[in-house]
């Protein structure tokens, strides 16, 4: 027999499509989920009646800190409907989980003789890495559509969600984003000792890049156009993993880049 506690998977689907994937008052992209009237107390799961809150705030409001009036004005007017990109939450790392695993290839560095990680470095931008600060790991990521419109970025340890996708849903430390019902775009794992993409990708507008494709091989782009396949590499030991450049552009390639590829 279903446990009636339970709220039906549609019903949380259409209350993160509602507060657009983050606490409806700060917008952090990690949340609970929250009967505004208690469930203990006869409240039902009709979506109405449920609001996506983050620890902190669905903390306040289980002391009773919170005016239950209150909270349903946010229901009302999400802070991430207002917005573009949710508000963040700060993701913490510590320094000997810095192993980035994109599909089966593995990439590692000498990071705490650095300071810096770079995964993948596309003309200039930094789109996967790692910046070392009092002994913790600041993560930078940006993963985008084949557009190069960002749909989860991560910028010094700070992540944000796009509000203008179809779903985001986390289940336990693994965070998705689905373009529709049967499309999922991004999948990663945030575990404890690496960072693995199942799927995703990670260009600039001009489609240059990597994708992480479900059958866990890893193409470097040219706008759009795979050029390299990595499958199953272990690419270790530089402070850059993946470097793409464009040919017809003034900028010096980083150093310590393991695979450099012009375009
Ligand atoms: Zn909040």
């Amino acid at each position: 027999m279903p446990d009636a506690r339970h709220i039906p998977e549609a019903v949380k689907r259409a209350v993160r499509q509602h507060c657009k994937f983050g606490c409806a008052i700060c917008g952090s992209p990690i949340w609970d989920y929250d009967h505004i009237d208690d469930f203990a107390e006869g409240g039902t799961h009709d979506p109405d009646n449920l609001i996506l809150l983050c620890p902190n705030h669905h903390g306040e409001k289980t002391r009773g800190m919170l005016d239950r009036e209150l909270v349903r004005s946010f229901r009302a007017t999400p802070t991430n409907a207002k917005n573009e990109m949710s508000g963040v939450r700060t993701i913490l790392r510590a320094s000997d989980q810095s192993a980035l695993i994109l599909g089966e290839t593995i990439l590692t560095s000498r990071i705490a003789e650095t300071g810096y990680f770079t995964g993948i470095w596309v003309n200039g931008h930094i789109l996967l890495g790692y910046q070392i600060e009092d002994g913790r790991l600041l993560l930078d990521m940006t993963l985008t559509t084949r557009d190069g419109n960002v749909v989860f970025e991560v910028c010094g340890g700070e992540a944000r969600v796009s509000t203008g996708v179809w779903d985001v849903n986390w289940v336990g430390n693994t965070l998705s984003v689905r373009s529709t019902d049967h499309q999922i775009d991004t999948l990663l794992t945030f575990g404890h000792k690496a960072i693995r993409v199942y799927k995703g990708l990670f260009v600039d507008r001009q489609g240059c890049g990597v994708e992480v494709l479900s059958e866990h091989r890893v193409a470097l782009l040219c706008n759009m156009r795979p050029m390299s396949w990595f499958d199953g590499a272990h690419l270790d030991g530089g402070s850059v993993s993946f470097a793409l450049l464009e040919r017809n552009l003034e900028i010096e390639p980083p150093k310590g880049v393991v695979y450099l590829r012009g375009c």
